[in-house]
């Protein structure tokens, strides 16, 4: 085994990489890049080294730069987790020729697979089975358009160098394949620099199921099962779980019998994922294709872990240094049934856009990290950290494992029900939608999934405004109660010595305004009323949060606040809303009344003012448009515009300074 090893990574898979290692003694070497300074991978590595600036170009992907810093160190080896480096010959065969291991596959393996057309050609003669297509090196669009016919549409063209699901255009008829063609061969140039494609028939409602597998020097091989990558946005995947649903003991040997003669086809070493397009027949059976070899470790390879109860770095590990395969095929078996959930900042309401912040909350529910368990959370990020816009947009994974599919799913809710995060957009509520919604459930998998299930998984409210504003409110008179003194004078809980003392509210919640009423009685107790709902309100904060009873119903629920919004976090789900308090605002007894702030993330409409205008207080500034509703700024004080911040149509982060004014 090494003593050393550099991770030339970031994010997540650094740390995953850096516990294995540090479970085994071997001591670590992280990079960094400016951005990265006061990362977590940094913090989990024994020594780490700057490598340049924050664009990956400028640093993980210098290659020269991180293997000076593994020479530097005294690192034996390299291990280049997925993306950036991974799957690139060129550094594979730089670290040899500095002496240094690359913990993965021959450059010569990663070369021929590296072209999706090339593999194709290679796995025809290894006999594994292929969509039927065409692969070939001429590419006249005259014999493509002839080829694409004779497939018969529709069809799919591909990138050949293409990868993490780009460069992939759907032909549905004839008459546009020469349009689409232009266009996928333009995307192809752009990001990959070559535009060669290839066209295969497009599958429908298929499943993406890969297998997992593993070589050593000696040339023995193993797969460990399948993994159904199936639920997928613009085909790049969401939920991974493992083993596929309706797999048939037959089925499975035969894909990793296929899975293991491709590895065998190029030499294979280290962890490969052999990636397989899966076509439901009429009949309920499964026919299965080739579609490309990952060499590498693959984010998902949680979930094999899981259910085999191998940890898949130490096997990188164990292999790289020269030791044979830990164990036989027929010593691997599958236990249970796990899932994984890609934790990403996006938002999935506005077409998945990447969003960027700062992790103001950041709240896992109680599990391990990166040890094999039935709640596994696995991330590159500590609260307090920025998302910047440098890197991908996955943050974290969550892995559950049960007994059972359900049992894992039931855990895979609960878990994200008890993530909050605040700060950044995430995709974590429409991840529970997907859990949730029924063909998931009831596992009918097929790429297609997400887009079937559009209106039950896109632009849902999973918490009421009842409980919402429940929530918000009990957050603000415990608020209250904490920073009240013993003078009864400045007491805030409403009472008076004759009749009852109301205070009303203001909501803004899913685009509506709405009205509450807060009524403090004479035994105590607290009624509240707002939209279709009253009833009592009682609440007590406990470590778990907020013990929220109202109009019956009782249940914890967090509240977080940002600026003007409060975040609700409960069983059913995340919400946000806002509330104005009139009765303090009545008496002016803040002087911060109205904005110059955005009140959270949204897009500036329009300013109602110029530079140097005087304005009074109370006067309306400009229009925001978040939350799907239009906010109006006002001025807090008579004053003059000093400079207007941002223009109309310019996205703002919560919080961000619109306009300064200042005193007359
Ligand atoms: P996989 O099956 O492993 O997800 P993909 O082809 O989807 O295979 O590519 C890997 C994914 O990981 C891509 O979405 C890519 O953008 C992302 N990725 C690559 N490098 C990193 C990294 N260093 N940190 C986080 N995500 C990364
Ligand atoms: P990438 O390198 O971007 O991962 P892949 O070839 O692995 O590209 O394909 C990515 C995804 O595209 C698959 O998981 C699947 O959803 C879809 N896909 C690929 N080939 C086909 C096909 N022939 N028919 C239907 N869908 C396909
Ligand atoms: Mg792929």
């Amino acid at each position: 085994m090494f003593d050393k090893i550099l991770i030339a990574n970031r994010g997540e898979i650094a740390c995953r990489v850096a516990a294995t290692a540090r479970r085994l003694g071997v001591q670590t070497v992280a990079v960094y890049s400016d951005a990265d300074a006061n990362a977590k991978h940094v913090a989990a590595c024994d020594e780490s080294v700057h490598i340049g600036a924050s664009a990956p170009k400028d640093s993980y992907l210098r290659w020269e730069k991180i293997i000076k810093a593994a020479q530097a160190s005294g690192a034996q080896a390299v291990h280049p987790g997925y993306g950036f480096l991974s799957e690139n010959q060129d550094f594979a065969r730089a670290c040899a020729a500095a002496g240094l291991v690359f913990i993965g596959p021959p450059p010569s393996a990663i070369a021929a697979m590296g072209l999706k057309s090339e593999s194709k050609q290679l796995m025809d003669k290894a006999g594994v089975p292929l969509v039927p297509g065409y692969h070939g090196a001429d590419q006249d669009p005259a014999l493509l358009q002839r080829e694409a016919d004779a497939i018969g549409y529709p069809v799919l063209i591909k990138a050949s160098a293409g990868g993490g699901g780009k460069g992939m255009r759907a032909v549905e008829q004839r008459e546009d394949f020469a349009e689409a063609l232009a266009s996928c061969q333009r995307e192809a140039r752009n990001s990959f620099g070559a535009d060669a494609v290839l066209i295969e028939k497009y599958v429908q409602r298929p499943r993406h199921i890969e297998i997992q597998v593993f070589g050593d020097t000696f040339g023995n091989y193993v797969y460990l099962f399948e993994r159904d990558c199936s639920v997928q946005r613009r085909h790049q995947k969401v939920l991974e779980e493992a083993p596929a649903p309706g797999m048939t003991p037959e089925l499975r040997w035969q894909m990793g019998q296929a899975a293991v003669a491709a590895a065998r086809a190029v030499s294979y070493v280290g962890a490969g994922t052999v990636e397989f397009i899966v076509e439901q027949l009429a009949d309920g059976s499964m026919k299965f294709f080739f579609m490309e070899m990952n060499t590498r470790l693959q984010v998902e390879h949680p979930v094999t872990e899981a259910i085999t109860g191998q940890d898949l770095v130490e096997w990188q590990l164990r292999v790289a240094s020269g030791e044979s395969l830990p164990l036989k095929q027929d010593q691997l078996s599958i236990t249970g049934h796990a899932i994984e959930a890609r934790i990403c900042a996006e938002n999935p309401d506005n077409n998945f856009l990447p969003a960027t912040g700062t992790l103001d909350i950041y709240r896992k529910p109680a599990c391990s990290s990166f040890a094999i368990s039935p709640l596994r959370f696995d991330d590159g990020v500590r609260q307090g950290d920025s998302i910047s816009p440098f890197y991908d947009s996955m943050v974290a994974k969550l892995i559950v494992h049960g007994d059972s599919r359900a049992q894992a799913l039931a855990r895979l809710d609960a878990a994200l029900a008890q993530t909050h995060i605040v700060g950044l957009t995430t995709n974590v509520q429409f991840l529970r939608q997907i859990v949730r919604c029924g063909s998931f459930a009831t596992a009918k998998l097929d790429t297609g999934l997400i887009a079937r299930e559009a209106a039950v998984l896109f632009h849902q409210q999973p918490v009421g405004l009842a409980l919402a504003a429940a929530a918000d409110v009990a957050q603000t008179l415990l608020d209250e109660r904490a920073t009240q003194t013993a003078d009864p004078f400045s007491q805030t809980d409403g009472w008076r010595s004759h009749g009852v003392c109301e205070r009303r509210f203001e909501f803004e919640f899913d685009g509506e305004q709405v009205h509450a009423l807060l009524s403090y009685r004479h035994d105590g107790s607290l009624h509240f009323q707002v939209g279709q709902s009253a009833g009592l309100l009682d609440f007590a904060a406990t470590p778990q949060g907020i013990d929220l009873r109202y109009a019956g119903r009782r249940q914890l629920v967090h509240v977080y606040r940002k600026g003007e919004v409060a975040h609700i976090h409960c069983a059913q789900g995340a919400t946000q809303i806002i509330a104005i308090d009139l009765l303090l605002h009545a008496g002016e007894a803040h002087a911060d009344v109205g904005r110059l702030t955005a009140p959270m993330p949204g897009k500036v409409v329009s300013f109602a003012v110029q530079c140097g205008d005087t304005v009074k207080k109370g006067q309306i500034l400009a229009v925001m448009d978040a939350m799907k509703m239009e906010h109006t700024i006002a001025a807090p004080i008579d004053g003059v515009v000093a400079e207007l911040l941002y223009a109309p149509g310019d996205q703002v982060v919560e919080g961000a300074e619109l306009l300064k004014l200042v005193l007359q």
